[in-house]
């Protein structure tokens, strides 16, 4: 997929295609920043720029039969390792690629190498690439793809340059699911405003629970919106998914708290004019105008701090009902 289809990261892409353009790629580069945010598929549009037969200004085509093939995975000289059954990448695999890279490329003009998961090499693993990396072959690029950096070798580290992938946009986020995941838009909006700004992460929760967690929530705010008594507080907590009590459940309370955090953010925002792009629940916009009505920015900000108190309780083992109770009088 060319840079063009890739959410995000405008700065980035522009940074590698230009560095690309130049020549003046660094052969060996860590791709690290959270996990479900574009890092592989960037590493593959990069592959695709590089050895692409017709590419159109700053981007590859993605359609010829170079393109074509990198997307279907079976380019010769575009290598992706990623951990096995075992959940680690072996020495084998990474003594493989290192023995192609030897080689000029077959058919384009770049070889790229893509260690996904590049944590998952062991100690040996990664003393094995170490000075492929340190001299890598002329016509070669190493792209290690990782969430958590830190944890490579130091040696690795340092030779390889490092970029850094920040987290999407809720929109962001939002518009991948509905392009290419095939997501109604309030089901996007909801699992995207719960995904950290990562498109993995709002895959990983099924959108139903995402769509349930974030109407109770904007039930529950609806309800104590005009400070009603204390029954009807309790009602409105009573009706987050996990929190009643029998059918008490930590992780589903945990994502309607979630919710209700990602909403009071919207509203904290909104109540500063703050930009567009950071609203998360853009598609509840007129009832989130409707809320602001009794939550000024101090009421939002309060909230907020009680929804994080209540789930740090939650992680602390806390009973779910005695903490939904609590948050009710608080927000
Ligand atoms: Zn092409």
């Amino acid at each position: 997929m060319p840079f063009r289809e890739i959410a995000g990261h405008d700065h980035l892409k522009q940074l590698i295609a230009r560095a690309a353009l130049r020549g003046t790629l660094p052969p060996s580069l860590i791709f690290a920043g959270p996990s479900g945010v574009g890092k592989a598929m960037m590493a593959l549009a990069l592959a695709q720029f590089v050895n692409c037969l017709a590419p159109v200004g700053e981007d590859a085509c993605g359609q010829c039969g170079s393109c074509r093939r990198i997307t279907r995975g079976v380019h010769a000289d575009v290598l992706r390792i990623e951990p096995g059954d075992t959940g680690s990448i072996k020495i084998e695999q990474v003594r493989e690629a290192i023995d192609r890279a030897a080689y000029r490329p077959f058919e384009g003009r770049r070889r790229v190498v893509i260690i996904d998961q590049a944590e998952q090499m062991g100690v040996n693993a990664q003393d094995a690439i170490l000075k492929t990396l340190e001299e890598p072959p002329n016509s070669s690029t190493f792209i290690l793809v990782t969430d958590t950096p830190d944890t490579l070798l130091p040696t690795i580290r340092s030779r390889c340059q490092r970029l850094r992938f920040g987290r999407l946009s809720p929109g962001d986020v939002a518009a991948v699911l509905i392009g290419r995941h095939e997501y109604a838009e309030a089901d996007a909006h909801a699992a995207a405003s719960l995904s950290d700004g990562s498109v993995g992460k709002a895959l990983e929760g099924g959108s139903e629970d995402f769509v349930g967690a974030r109407m109770a929530a904007l039930h529950l705010l609806e309800t104590v919106a005009d400070d009603p008594p204390p029954g009807r507080r309790i009602m409105g907590a009573m009706s987050l998914p996990g929190a009643t009590k029998g059918k008490a459940d930590r992780d589903a309370l945990g994502q309607s708290l979630r919710a209700l955090a990602s909403i009071l953010r919207d509203l904290a925002a909104l109540g500063a004019q703050a930009d567009e792009r950071a609203i998360a629940n853009a598609d509840l916009r007129p009832k989130l105008q409707r809320l602001l009505r009794s939550f000024d920015n101090d009421r939002s900000l309060r909230a907020f701090a009680a929804v994080d108190r209540a789930l740090n309780a939650l992680d602390r083992n806390a009973s779910p009902k005695i903490v939904a109770d609590w948050l009710s009088f608080q927000i």
